[in-house]
């Protein structure tokens, strides 16, 4: 059976977990903690960093940080997770759907201007497939009407966008915030596992607290204050020490990660791009403003019926792969709430797009075999 996803271990995490146990410090932000804050901060130049126990969490941390009340309104996809808009459904807010792209599942730039009102408190771009969105614009019109990005870059680890003078900036530093996952499916992996990136430096004190349960507990063990106590709203954000300590081993190995998942990227679109232009298959478009990080690879078939054949035929020869996002405008929770706007380029990458097996081990011959069957299959 070639599964869809195989959770890779660098063989170090065992060891590092072993280290926080004995050391004595098993709670949150210490040694291990603080490795990992300051490995991002120094690769990516990220402001700061606060490692959380999901993605799901940071992007409720910066719900909180931007203050969310009930009746503001929040851009977003409504082709992504339901963690991105349930952050601040929990608060009450309003969540205005955008289109995808036509040749991209990414958040349509073009079509954010028209969905903006005085309640518009921020956009939430998601790095579909870890592809940068269209920052430029995107933070442009932010500027010109007030608002807060945060970035969902749950899938955007060790990836960058390209502005127009060629500069690179990784994602996740250019909004106002930026959140990402650790969950065992990403490149890079904890089990569960988050983190907050904190780019606008009006958040940085409050964020700390919020992480903490809202105390200044932090800023107390860094003496800079002597009573700790509870000074604003929170909950527990932080990971124990031995979900930081396997993260650190990934990242540790994160250079060689990434580029064993290039290689298995460019395999299958090297091997897959002529018979997709003959069988009129999508293949992943990288827009000329990101670069590639290699999260997932993924087709998109001409129709509903066409996928569904696929996911089948590939079953029977024991091949798993998936398809995901149920739109989450037409959602049994939202569908009442969204106001009937159709979304036809979300709807359609709900009906056509399928995810290939994709992880570090995958070999050439498992590849290989992906490729025939889908071959066979589609031909
Ligand atoms: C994985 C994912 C999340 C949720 O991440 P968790 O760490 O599982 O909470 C949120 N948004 C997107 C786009 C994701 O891919």
């Amino acid at each position: 059976m070639i599964p869809f996803n195989k959770p890779y271990l660098t063989g170090k995490e065992a060891h590092y977990i072993y280290q926080a146990v004995f050391t004595g410090k098993i709670s949150g932000n210490g040694v291990f903690t603080k490795k990992c804050h300051s490995f991002f901060e120094q690769h990516y130049g990220f402001n700061k960093c606060l490692l959380t126990t999901s993605c799901t969490d940071a992007l409720e941390m910066a719900a909180i940080l931007i203050d969310t009340q009930p009746g503001d309104e929040i851009i977003m996809p409504s082709y992504t997770f339901v963690s991105t808009a349930n952050a601040f459904v929990l608060r009450g807010a309003k969540i205005i759907f955008c289109d995808s792209m036509e040749n991209h599942p990414n958040i349509d730039a073009e079509k954010i201007e028209a969905l903006i009102t005085p309640k518009t408190k921020a956009i939430v771009p998601v790095h579909y497939a870890g592809f940068a969105c269209d920052m430029d614009k995107i933070m442009g019109m932010a500027e010109k009407y007030n608002l807060f990005v945060v970035e969902d870059a749950a899938q955007a680890v060790d990836n960058y966008y390209i502005g127009k003078d060629g500069t690179k900036r990784a994602l996740g530093s250019i909004g106002h915030l930026g959140a990402f996952s650790f969950h065992e499916t990403k490149n890079i992996i904890s089990g569960e596992g988050g983190m907050l990136v904190v780019n606008d430096r009006q958040f940085e004190q409050r964020a700390e607290i919020i992480w903490e349960k809202g105390t200044n507990r932090s800023a107390f063990f860094r003496g800079e204050t002597d009573k700790y106590g509870w000074v604003d709203v929170g909950s527990s954000f932080l990971p124990s020490e031995v979900i930081a300590a396997f993260l650190w081993a990934q990242l540790e190995n994160l250079e060689d990660i990434q580029k064993k998942r290039i290689k298995i990227w460019q395999t299958y679109y090297e091997r897959l791009k002529d018979f997709a232009v003959a069988n009129e298959i999508a293949l992943p478009v990288k827009p000329h403003y990101s670069t590639n990080n290699a999260h997932m690879f993924y087709l998109v078939c001409k129709d509903v019926e066409q996928r569904s054949k696929l996911i089948a035929y590939l079953k029977s020869k024991d091949i798993l792969s998936v398809f995901h996002y149920l739109s989450l405008h037409s959602s049994p929770y939202y569908k009442n709430k969204h106001d009937g706007r159709s979304l036809s380029q979300s709807d359609r990458y709900t009906d056509t797009l399928v995810r290939l097996p994709f992880y570090y081990e995958l070999t050439d011959t498992d590849m290989q075999t992906i490729i025939n069957e889908i071959k066979q299959s589609l031909a």
